[in-house]
């Protein structure tokens, strides 16, 4: 097994090229072996923080997200127990583990099944309650960490990318990236001297500015919000986000990532001649949960 350290470097950048245009790509999948991509950044406030009142982390959500082996390799570095509370799991998943719910066993994760999950999630989405639910000693981290104490490292990373573009002499960027539940793209908007263009994953742009709101009340730090043509269930396989995802990843030799990526590399193919200067593209990591990505398009018939 490699070796599990806290050390997080700072994210390498390299010239890429797709379909003709030249890219620059942050490789924050680079950041740590175990712990890295956008999740690094989110929880690396915790990394840094004093946790010796913890004796456990603890979080829930889905049975193959990247939140839940970052949160694994997380607990890890520090020494504390990994309880992760899910809905009950799907049998051939628990006789053969793959992707990131493999990877997350393997650095200890203990899970626990919850049939009423819905009413568990309920109860420790309001903070004044988890304490009740899960004992003082226990550190819970929101599903998707979609949290205020994110932009701690996520600020560290707007502050890579100024310090980068000056140093290269770089007066007109333009940064893309992928959205989730929009926390990161937020955040580097915050604190970066340049544009920010994020495509939603998980809902409608709608749902972006919302959560966008929530976290931020000043619409001045808000990312653009740039839509494919086409609507996409977050998620599905598509024969277009695999393809995409392969070529991209064959022509430059770099493995991307096969959830989030897809869906933001078309909207970057379908606005990025409206986009004057440079563009760098940040890759968030996530390769962990490509395993079980190919499994689906293939079960699903598309590769
Ligand atoms: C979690 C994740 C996202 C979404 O991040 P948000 O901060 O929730 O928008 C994007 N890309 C990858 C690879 C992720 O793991």
């Amino acid at each position: 097994m490699i070796e599990i350290t806290d050390k997080l470097a700072e994210s390498p950048v390299q010239k890429i090229k797709f379909r003709g245009r030249n890219y620059f790509l942050k490789r924050d999948d680079l950041i740590n072996y175990w712990f890295n991509g956008n999740k690094a950044r989110k929880f690396h406030y915790y990394l840094n923080a004093d946790l010796s009142a913890y004796k456990k982390v603890a979080s829930c959500g889905g049975n193959q997200s990247n939140a839940m082996f970052s949160l694994a390799a997380f607990a890890k570095i520090k020494g504390l127990q990994f309880d992760y509370y899910i809905k009950p799991l799907p049998l051939f998943l628990k006789k053969n583990p793959v992707g990131n719910f493999k990877y997350a066993l393997e650095l200890g994760m203990n899970y626990i099944e919850l049939p009423d999950y819905e009413t568990f999630y309920k109860k420790v989405s309001s903070p004044e309650k988890t304490y009740d639910i899960l004992g003082k000693d226990t550190l819970f981290i929101r599903q998707g960490g979609a949290e205020k104490e994110a932009e701690y490292g996520v600020k560290k990373m707007a502050d890579e990318i100024n310090l980068w573009a000056k140093e290269n002499n770089i007066k007109k960027l333009s940064i893309f990236i992928q959205s989730g539940t929009g926390t990161t793209a937020l955040f580097l908007q915050k604190h970066l001297n340049f544009t920010v263009y994020t495509t939603p994953n998980i809902g409608t742009g709608d749902y972006l500015r919302k959560q966008f709101a929530l976290l931020d009340k000043n619409p001045e730090n808000y990312p653009v919000i740039l839509e494919t043509k086409k609507k996409y269930v977050f998620g599905k396989p598509y024969a277009e986000f695999y393809n995409i995802w392969k070529e991209i990843s064959e022509e430059n030799n770099v493995e991307f990532e096969l959830l989030y990526d897809p869906k933001t590399l078309i909207a970057l193919d379908e606005h990025n001649a409206a986009v004057e200067g440079e563009i760098m593209y940040i890759h968030s990591g996530g390769q962990a949960g490509n395993e079980s990505m190919l499994l689906r398009y293939k079960y699903e018939g598309i590769i």
